[in-house]
């Protein structure tokens, strides 16, 4: 172009193109809703679903694509897509799968904020939702109904813990040609390979290990197979499930260090659950590494780390203005939801309020160890405890 430019255009438009040729270890974060085509003919030739080229911000940008492929590498998965929140990918899974008139079983441990989506899709939407003991296992097959289109699975559930035995329930699925799909946030996608276990869609909370900074909300779908795939892209592209280069790139961000970061967080989660175990002010430690835990054995056998949080129940001789005032005492540990971060944090919950059946006595505590030095975490414990006596 050599004719000359007003300065509104100059400030608006260039020409000028950077040299070719640089390279770097970090992704470029490319922020774009509008991506330019060189002519009308490659705009009429160009497909959103095809991952080879680009044709608009929200389907994707050498950003999102990047992250997306590495996830799906990391989890032993075919594809993948990006959700602006773990909460959204759940969201995105029901709604590419499920329609008025069919049915969703979701394990009675579930993540809450999946329960009111299913409580909802009920409510006004017309599907049925029935919830299972997680320890079900294969006995799974007999709740399938007809018109039963997809079950949820969580390893651990994220609060009380209990283990199930993925390939036990993936196998009474299969049986019925129903597609499973695994929150697998817990275990980060290192701790347990999904897809050799039968497992057909996970779920990631990017938010947690995959960030790792307490910074940013995100979520992923991850499949191997392709017409499964197909259906949730148009449920991503339906709901324009955009997430932002920014946040993206802080997620690109954590991935070197995230297995560094889980095991440490693993080693010092399971320092300090074997120092509650001892305490006589704690009744049970449900932590999957531990044997009071329904499904310890299930996580033994099927996984190879456990990662930061688990949960503890307090002797019954405690109220829960006693283990409140617990929490309110500790120092390190601060109080907050999310976890996955190098800030350890102590939440509690009524856990029996959650749940359909819940037969435990004592307050529950869910902790997620961070990375502080263990030592200072369990002295923040001791003097908390305290105030119990
Ligand atoms: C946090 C979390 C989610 C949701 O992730 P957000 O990004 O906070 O929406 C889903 N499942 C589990 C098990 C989680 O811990």
């Amino acid at each position: 172009m050599s004719e000359k430019k007003q300065l509104q255009t100059l400030l608006t438009t260039t020409d000028y193109r950077p040299p070719e040729g640089f390279a770097a270890f970090p992704t470029a974060i490319h922020h774009a809703s509008t991506v330019l085509f060189k002519n009308v003919g490659a705009l009429r030739a160009r497909n959103w679903q095809d991952k080879q080229s680009y044709t608009y911000g929200l389907h994707g940008t050498p950003t999102t694509f990047t992250l997306e492929a590495r996830l799906a590498e990391i989890e032993g998965g075919e594809h993948c897509l990006l959700a602006p929140s773990g909460l959204a990918a759940i969201s995105m899974i029901d709604l590419a799968l499920l329609k008025t008139g069919d049915d969703v079983l979701l394990p009675d441990n579930v993540y809450n904020p999946n329960r009111e989506m299913g409580d909802w899709l009920t409510r006004d939407f017309g599907i049925s939702t029935r919830y299972y003991d997680p320890l079900i296992g294969e006995g799974i097959t007999e709740l399938i109904r007809p018109n039963t289109r997809l079950i949820w699975t969580e390893a651990p559930g994220s609060v009380s813990m209990e283990m199930p035995d993925i390939p036990a329930i993936c196998r009474g699925a299969r049986a019925k040609h129903v597609p499973v799909a695994l929150d697998n946030t817990w275990a980060a996608g290192l701790a347990f390979r999904a897809f050799d276990y039968g497992v057909d869609i996970v779920m990631q909370a990017l938010t947690k290990y995959h960030s790792g900074g307490s910074d940013v909300l995100m979520g992923a779908v991850i499949t191997r197979d392709r017409e499964l795939h197909r259906k949730i892209e148009m449920a991503h592209m339906r709901l324009g499930m955009g997430v932002s280069a920014d946040d993206t790139y802080l997620v690109l961000r954590g991935l070197p260090t995230m297995k560094l970061r889980f095991d440490a967080h693993d080693q010092a989660a399971r320092e300090i659950a074997a120092w509650l175990k001892q305490r006589p002010e704690i009744a049970k430690v449900l932590h999957p590494a531990f044997d009071d835990c329904p499904g310890h054995l299930i996580w033994k056998r099927d996984f190879s780390g456990a990662g930061g949080l688990f949960s503890v129940l307090f002797d019954p001789r405690f109220t829960e203005e006693q283990t409140d005032r617990f929490i309110d005492s500790l120092k390190l540990f601060k109080i907050g939801y999310s976890w996955g971060g190098a800030n350890s944090l102590a939440v509690p919950y009524r856990i029996a309020q959650m749940r359909r059946a819940w037969t435990e006595a004592g307050q529950l505590v869910r902790f997620n160890i961070g990375l502080e030095d263990a030592r200072d975490l369990i002295n923040d414990l001791e003097q908390a405890l305290k105030v119990l006596t």
